[in-house]
Parts: structure tokens; C-alpha cells; sequence
């Protein structure tokens, strides 16, 4: 018997859910994976997110060969390309794990409709979440709106234990299977990628994961997480986009680091610091939850009271702000993290996201499919929660005059500057507190070469609540 593996957002080999139960069932499994021809279409991706998914590729094609398989690469749409080989190899069923947003929905739809045309088996499987969006549900059987009661639900839930590693997946598919090669860059005429992104694969993941666990990153994240300098959250994040490390293996880890070496419980604080993490986890299930069950927010705002809010920031301050040339070290250091490494922190997202909607009035949705076109993790349901947070206009409890101050943000999370320095060397003599506050001569810079603050913040935030007022009073 054999089956086709279609690999999506999971490009891993151990506790990988659907090739799991696909080489239980069948002597040979074909593993495929479909690349996009996105690039004609949409601009919501750049070289840096590519270029770590070429190297996970590639890695994933070396780890199949070492068990005598062979990943079959093809390029198009989904279906077509899975019927083509399914008539190739003859394959009775497709397996593959299922994705949350739209596009993925929309495919896997697709998929099955194939299948039952062709009269084969399709398999699907729960694999990138711990619990699947219909899974977390109020008492009456709705969505949830609010992440409170949704993460205490969800922490509610009891969580599966990971399978292990396939040890064969039976021959490789006869040469007659033709397969594109290892895609580069160019595939999707992208320029080169210049930033110091991640390595790729599933054992620079699997390192990153012993490393937070065992460096004791994880057993301070309750403290630490929201400084930016140094490393003090997992780094898990693109890792988690691609699927080179299995949510329940990272939920695995963390349940066995709650005692230590001799299984004597680990402090109280690291204990909570533990409890902490696994909610940053749910965090991104249940953004995830959102765009399942509110498809819309992809073009509009989540809370209806601000669909149509206008933004009337300008051109030319977007371009300021996605140079890191704002004038303001905090936020000009994160956009410059973004640049260099693909990567920001998550206290830097919030604070730079914050100041373009809230004090350059730009719409949220340039800076979502900015990040989206930097970001090694970029994932459409965080991003998009993400930003809509930022902007007052999601799924948050808060109402939208919470406005943080990015000068008060920047002297609680990188007192001594380090984080600032360290992304804009420009500011490196100049002395920590200096760096959390307007020039106090305006108009002079705070170093040689250093913008002066292009706006400032208490006009903007008095400006950002007199728009969202009027619009909640003329709607
Ligand atoms: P850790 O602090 O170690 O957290 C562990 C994991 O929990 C993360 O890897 C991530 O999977 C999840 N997580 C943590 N915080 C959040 C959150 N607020 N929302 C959703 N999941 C979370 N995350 C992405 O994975 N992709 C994105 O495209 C993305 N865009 C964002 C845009 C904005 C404007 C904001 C405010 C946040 C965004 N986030 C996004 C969430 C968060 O910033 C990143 O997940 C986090 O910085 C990744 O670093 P880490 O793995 O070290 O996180």
C-alpha cells in the first residue's frame, strides 16, 4: 500500500501527527511537499521567511534520505499537484495535518474534495496546536472574544503525548516521480536575504529547545520576558511557524522542567515561570481561534465599533518608521532588530506597532504585511492579533485609549540602554537615561548622525484619541 505525506507548516520528522499514522498504515509512504506560486499574487512574504524555509527543506529532504526516502518537491496548486502524483504513484490515501487560516482551510477543502473524486482515502490530523479552535468553547458553545477565559479553558484541557520518529517510511518513489529541485530564493525572484536569520531544520531547533530549557532561560521567563536585551524568551517562534518542533513535545519539555534533575520540584518562581510560558502558548492558539472562527479580521478590524476608523498617517511616516529612523531609540532599535535578523522581541512589537498606529496614525494593516514581509515567524493569525491589539482595534479586553508611552516603555524594559545600543550603535556614548526622553533642547539630536524625534507623543496620543472618539460618536 501506498500514501502520499503532504507536508505543509510541518517540517519535521519526529511527532509529526499525520506521517505518524501514515506509516502505520501504509509499506510505502511518498512525502511531498507543494511549493507556492504566491509571488504573482500577494506581497505578504519576503527573502527572510523563504530563505529559513529553503534551509528547513532542504534539511527535511536530507533527514528523509537518511531513512532511504525521497521528498518530492512540486510547484502550483495543491490539489492539482497532489493529483497528479496520486496518479503517478498510485496512492490510496493522502495525509496530511491541518492548518487554521483561511488559505490553508480553503486548500485542505480542496484536497478532500479530490480525494473523494478519485475515490482514495484523505487523512487529516490535529498537529500544530494543542487543542483545535473548535476544541475551546464558552459554556454555550461559541467562540471566545477574550483570551482570559479562553487561556483558562484551554490550560483546563488535558494535552496528548508526543508519538516518536518514524523509523522508515518504506521506499523511496521510483525515479519516474520527478521532483523540482531544492528551491532557492529565485524560485520566487526574491532578492537575497542580507539578515542574520535562524539556522534551519529540525536540529537547530531541537538545540534551541534544550538550550532555554537547560541554560535556565525558561525558569527566569516569568521575570525576564519582557527585557529585550539578551536572550530571555525561547526563540521558539519560527520554529513553531514551520513545525520543526511538535507543540506537544515544547509542552512535554516544559511539564518535566517543573522538577529538576533528582525530581526535587523547582522553586516557586521558576515553577511560575513555567505556567507563564505554556500561557504565552496559548496565546498563539488562540489568536489562531480568532481568525478560524472570524475570518473577516484579515480585512477589518475585529471589533466592529472601529471597522472604518480612519488613519491618516502618511507615506512618508511608514517610511520613517520602517527604517528605524523615527527619532526614537526604543522603537527605531526594534525596527532595526526586524531588519537585521528577521526577528523582533515581543515587548518591541507591541511598542513599535503601538507607535505607528497610535502616534504616526498609520493603518495597522501596513504594518501588519510589513512585518509580514520581515519576519522569520511570521504567522497571519499572530501577526494579524498582534497588530490589532496594538491598534485598539482587536480581540483585547482593554479599551482603545490604553496608549503607551514609548519613552516610559523604554526606560522600564532596557533601563541601562543595552538593548538600544546594541541596534542603533549610532546611540552608543550617549548615557542611559537620555535615551528614554525627548532631546531636552529641541531640535538638537541626541548623537552625531541621529534623527531628532519626528513627532510628539502626548499630541499624538491626544490626536489618536479625538479619531477614535469622533468615530465612535458619529457611528
Ligand atoms: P516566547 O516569549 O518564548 O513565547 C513562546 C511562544 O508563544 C512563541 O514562540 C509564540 O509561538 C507564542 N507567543 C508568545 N507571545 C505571543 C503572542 N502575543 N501572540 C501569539 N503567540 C505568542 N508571533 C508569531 O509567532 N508570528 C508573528 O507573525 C507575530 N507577529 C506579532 C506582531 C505583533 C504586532 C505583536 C505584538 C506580536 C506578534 N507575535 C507574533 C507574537 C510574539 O511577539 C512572538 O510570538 C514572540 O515575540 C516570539 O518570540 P519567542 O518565541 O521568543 O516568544
Amino acid at each position: 500500500r501506498t500514501v502520499i505525506h503532504w507536508f505543509r507548516r510541518d517540517l519535521r520528522l519526529t511527532d509529526n501527527t499525520a506521517l505518524h499514522h501514515a506509516t502505520q498504515a501504509a509499506e510505502q509512504v511518498v512525502p511531498v511537499y507543494i511549493l507556492s506560486d504566491w509571488k504573482q499574487r500577494h506581497g505578504w512574504t519576503g527573502p527572510n521567511r523563504q530563505q529559513f524555509l529553503c534551509g528547513n527543506l532542504e534539511s527535511l529532504a536530507k533527514n528523509l534520505e537518511a531513512l532511504g526516502s525521497r521528498l518530492i518537491i512540486r510547484c502550483g496548486r495543491a490539489d492539482a499537484e497532489l493529483e497528479r502524483l496520486i496518479r503517478e504513484t498510485q496512492a490510496q490515501a493522502v495525509y496530511f495535518n491541518r492548518d487554521y487560516d483561511p488559505y490553508g482551510r480553503a486548500m485542505e477543502k480542496r484536497v478532500q474534495e479530490l480525494c473523494t473524486r478519485l475515490g482514495i482515502e484523505c487523512h487529516s490530523y490535529q498537529d500544530s496546536v494543542l487543542h483545535e479552535p473548535d476544541a475551546v468553547l464558552t459554556g454555550a458553545g461559541l467562540p471566545y472574544r477574550v483570551y482570559t477565559p479562553y487561556s483558562k479553558n484551554w490550560l483546563s484541557l488535558p494535552k496528548t503525548a508526543p508519538h516518536g520518529r518514524p523509523r522508515t517510511l518504506g521506499p523511496a518513489a521510483p525515479a519516474t516521480v520527478t521532483s523540482l529541485p531544492l528551491p532557492t530564493l529565485e524560485h520566487w525572484q526574491l532578492p537575497p536575504c542580507t539578515a542574520q536569520i535562524p539556522a534551519p531544520g529540525e536540529r537547530a531547533a531541537r538545540e534551541r529547545l534544550k538550550h532555554f530549557i537547560s541554560s535556565g532561560i525558561l525558569h527566569r521567563y516569568g521575570q525576564e520576558r519582557n527585557l529585550p536585551a539578551g536572550q530571555t524568551t525561547s526563540m521558539l517562534s519560527p520554529d513553531l511557524r514551520y513545525g520543526l518542533l511538535s507543540i506537544r513535545e515544547i509542552y512535554q519539555r516544559c511539564q518535566e522542567a517543573l522538577v529538576d534533575e533528582s525530581g526535587k520540584p523547582q522553586p516557586a518562581a521558576a515553577q511560575a515561570s513555567i505556567q507563564t510560558y505554556i500561557k504565552e502558548l496559548a496565546w498563539r492558539e488562540f489568536y489562531m481561534a480568532i481568525l478560524w472562527h472570524f475570518p473577516q479580521v484579515f480585512e477589518q478590524e475585529f471589533s466592529p465599533d472601529w471597522v472604518g476608523l480612519p488613519w491618516p498617517g502618511t507615506d512618508a511616516d511608514f517610511q520613517r518608521w520602517a527604517t528605524g529612523s523615527t527619532g526614537f531609540p526604543i522603537v527605531d532599535a526594534g525596527m532595526r532588530q526586524l531588519l537585521k535578523t528577521g526577528l523582533m522581541h515581543n515587548r518591541l512589537r507591541m511598542i513599535t506597532a503601538m507607535f505607528l498606529t497610535k502616534d504616526l496614525h498609520c493603518d495597522w494593516r501596513l504594518g501588519e504585511a510589513f512585518f509580514m514581509q520581515h519576519l522569520v515567524d511570521g504567522e497571519n493569525a499572530s501577526n494579524n492579533g498582534g497588530w490589532q491589539w496594538s491598534a485598539g482595534t482587536g480581540a483585547d479586553a482593554a479599551p482603545y485609549f490604553r496608549i503607551q508611552n514609548p519613552w516610559l516603555q523604554s526606560a522600564r524594559f532596557d533601563p541601562e540602554g543595552v538593548y538600544i545600543k546594541q541596534w542603533v550603535p549610532e546611540l552608543k556614548d550617549v548615557p542611559a537615561p537620555l535615551l528614554h526622553e525627548p532631546p531636552s533642547r529641541p531640535g538638537l539630536p541626541l548623537a552625531k548622525g541621529y534623527p531628532i524625534p519626528m513627532v510628539d507623543h502626548h499630541t499624538e496620543r491626544d490626536r489618536c484619541l479625538a479619531i477614535f472618539a469622533k468615530h465612535k460618536e458619529e457611528r
